[in-house]
């Protein structure tokens, strides 16, 4: 459906879970406080919100945490959400560290694309920004994922200057390497703005051929690059110094079931009072959850406000939203 800006809305990132086997440093470092468990939305309760989102034209999935394959009811919920009426693709965005054993069953529910998140392939500075990480397991399973024909993404926050190594993959291999500006949103609030035009600069520098790539690569705000040679692109999603919410084409569902439909503010609804009201029957309840979301929608914010920052309304951790 459209919004009040005229935008397409066809996108949503589901977060299951705000829990995480690594502790980046900009997202959820030790310490922080969790979600009670009963409060995280059961799988059945994700899988009716999804139907009721692809009623209201929401067609394409991103399975997010937290860490989503920290879930065991990830694979399956795949499967599963593949099934459900209007979903064309279900995608992943994983930390990669429990990648590579679940590569095979990901492969079997139907997956349709994975972005490893993964900021630089330095072993000490990957350790320090994860919280004790090891670079080797996730570098791996990209890899192994690629060997297995999955389409795969590296999307890496470039806290560092150094990106050469990660471009050794686009080198490589067929994987987008993408460039993420950190958000100020929870810890993110912490940490200097990063600007990928510096970023593009750099890798300038080493790769003076680097040209556009007009081409689609997906369904987000990337804008690619090609360098001669290479078999993947780099691409950059520069939500600061690129800002991108004229096409904006997303809502998120946190693990807790509240519908944002923009990362700046907390505005949205809360839709796991509706999937859990135990007064309404199952077709009260679809109805309901299609409502809510359309509403929501017509009230998504025209942009963000991240130049502004003292406007922004959002608490919550990216664990928790998703990113
Ligand atoms: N654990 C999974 C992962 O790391 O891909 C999924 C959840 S994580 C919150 C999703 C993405 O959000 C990651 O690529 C992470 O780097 C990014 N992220 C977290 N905090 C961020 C921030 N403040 N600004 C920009 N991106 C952020
Ligand atoms: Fe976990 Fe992903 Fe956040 Fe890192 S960015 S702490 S891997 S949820």
């Amino acid at each position: 459906m459209k919004d009040s800006y005229g935008r397409e809305i066809n996108y949503i990132r589901i977060s299951l879970t705000d829990r995480c086997n690594l502790r980046c440093i900009y997202c959820m470092p030790e310490g922080v406080e969790l979600v009670p468990r009963e409060e995280i939305l059961r799988e059945q309760e994700i899988l009716e919100i999804a139907g009721a989102a692809a009623r209201v034209g929401i067609s394409h999935v991103k399975l997010t945490g937290g860490e989503p394959l920290v879930r065991r009811c990830c694979r399956r919920l795949i499967r599963e959400m593949k099934q459900v009426p209007g979903i064309e693709t279900v995608t992943l965005t994983t930390n990669g560290v429990l990648l590579k054993e679940h590569l095979e069953s990901l492969k079997e529910s139907g997956i349709d694309g994975i972005n490893v998140s993964l900021d630089t392939a330095d072993p000490d500075l990957y350790r320090k920004i994860t919280g004790g990480g090891d670079v080797s397991v996730v570098t791996d399973a990209i890899r192994a994922s690629v060997d297995a024909g999955i389409r795969t993404k590296i999307n890496a926050v470039a806290l560092s200057e150094e990106n050469e190594t990660l471009l050794e993959f686009a080198r490589d291999y067929p994987v987008d390497v993408r460039f993420i500006e950190i958000m100020p949103i929870g810890y993110g609030t912490r940490f200097p703005q990063t600007d990928n035009r510096k970023i593009l600069e750099t890798i300038r520098k080493n790769h003076p051929d680097i040209e556009k790539d007009p081409s689609k690569h997906g369904f987000g705000p990337a804008v690619y690059y090609q360098i001669p040679g290479f078999k993947g692109a780099v691409g950059f999603i520069s939500a600061i110094h690129g800002k991108f919410c004229g096409s904006c084409n997303r809502v998120r569902l946190t693990s807790m079931g509240y519908l944002k439909t923009c990362l700046c503010y907390e505005d949205g609804t809360d839709l796991r009072k509706i999937v859990r009201d135990e007064n309404l029957t199952q077709q009260e309840k679809e109805e309901r959850l299609a409502e809510a979301i359309r509403e929501a929608i017509l009230r998504k914010p025209e942009a963000h406000c991240f130049d502004d920052p003292v406007d922004i309304t959002e608490k919550h951790l990216m664990a928790s939203i998703g990113g």
